[in-house]
């Protein structure tokens, strides 16, 4: 059975990387990183950081094309996603995003929607796995959210129809629906997991999360190797809390995929944790489940884990797996040592002593593979 994150590995093929490889080079991978605000400049700069030293173990480099968006780029170019932003994740095909705020109310439409609508990532992955030694209320979880990231109620069809009522459109669609299923599908048949469950509230919702589960089914169909199963949305809450195990792959639409991130992300040790990607069929964004957290932002205390892992995945993605591999080892052996944890997590450490602690962790890693190397 493949390792989880192996499903979003792609090849290096049509990438500057891959070209350079085939002529016997090495070129640098040419990432487009938006830092993000509130903690995002500090999660990111210590996952820049690891993965420099990562790619300088494993004979990999990069070459970052860093960004702003949000209001931080409103106030430079006036303008929230700036145009070469787009057309730097166009040419790179791969981003490593930190959180940008989006405000509540009125004020700017969400960047991450932008995003994940201008490049057609419709697949949203966030692998939920507890860490070794982080002690929590549910051990051995192994589950994979797999959520529907364009249509829905995050389409942001909303209009005061007269002062005191307003309307949210939500919009499913066949091909929409059958695609995130298929993607579902497909992950389970690669990765050998056992079982799908597609979350809805078709009670209510009779059209739209009836389409939804109407697709999913027929996309079951083809794969009789897979269990299929359908629970309401309402219920599946209640079940995660009761009894988590019996999860494998969550199949949802947009909005509940959201809401049981956040849960999902509590059962393993919250959100500092919890990894994800944006998949399309031609650009990839990862980017960590949870957001800006103002309350802890320019302390010094946020957990990068969550964007860690998420540039992990993109490791794989782009077919970097010693490095991936690399990064995941020194993650895993600062929690089991369980010295250098935030405190998010239970531990005291900031932002900065928990990368040190990886970079030893990694350090390490490479001494004992020269040793075995050396010892024959
Ligand atoms: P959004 O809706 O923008 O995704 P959210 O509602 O998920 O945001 P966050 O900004 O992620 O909210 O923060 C929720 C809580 O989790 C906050 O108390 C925050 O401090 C905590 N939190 C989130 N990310 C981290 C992190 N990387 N390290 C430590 N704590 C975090």
């Amino acid at each position: 059975m493949m390792a989880d994150s192996e499903m979003v590995a792609g090849t290096a093929a049509g990438t500057a990387a891959g070209a350079a490889e085939a002529a016997g080079t090495r070129a640098a991978h040419r990432i487009t990183l938006i830092p993000g605000d509130g903690i995002g400049p500090e999660v990111s700069g210590a996952v820049v950081e690891i993965l420099e030293a990562a790619g300088r173990a494993t004979g990999v480099s990069f070459d970052w094309h860093r960004f702003d968006a949000g209001a931080d780029s409103y106030e430079k170019t006036r303008e929230y996603i700036p145009k070469a932003l787009y057309e730097s994740i166009e040419a790179n095909r791969v981003a490593l995003k930190g959180p940008v705020t989006t405000p509540v109310g009125g004020g700017f439409s969400s960047i991450n929607v932008t995003l994940r609508k201008k490049f057609d990532l419709y697949a949203n992955f966030r692998p939920v796995k507890n860490l070794p030694g982080l002690q929590t209320k549910y051990p051995g979880i192994d589950l994979v959210i797999v959520r529907e990231n364009t249509e829905g109620l995050y389409v942001g069809l909303e209009q005061e129809i007269v002062p005191g009522v307003a309307t949210a459109l939500k919009v499913v669609t066949e091909k929409g629906s059958t695609r995130i299923a298929r993607f579902a599908f497909e992950y389970a048949r690669k990765i050998g997991r056992k079982k799908i469950h597609a979350i809805h509230k078709a009670n209510i919702m009779k059209k739209t999360d009836g389409l939804f589960l109407a697709c999913a089914k027929r996309v079951a169909e083809e794969f009789p190797e897979i269990a299929y199963a359908e629970h309401i949305v309402d219920n599946t809450c209640m079940q995660l809390v009761m009894n988590p195990w019996q999860y494998d792959v969550l199949l949802t639409e947009n909005l509940y995929g959201d809401i049981l991130s956040d849960l999902c992300s509590g059962l393993v040790g919250g959100l500092g944790l919890v990894p994800g990607a944006n998949l399309g069929t031609e650009c990839a964004i990862f980017e960590a489940v949870h957001g800006s957290a103002p309350d802890i932002a320019g302390k010094g205390l946020a957990n990068p884990t969550a964007l860690l892992q998420s540039a992990v995945l993109m490791l794989r993605h782009i077919d970097e797996m010693r490095a991936a591999d690399l990064v995941q080892a020194g993650i895993e052996d600062v929690y089991r040592a369980g010295k250098t944890l935030t405190r998010d997590v239970g531990g005291k450490a900031g932002t900065m002593e928990f990368k040190e602690a990886v970079l030893g962790a990694m350090e390490a890693h490479g001494a004992m593979a020269a040793e075995a190397v050396a010892r024959g």
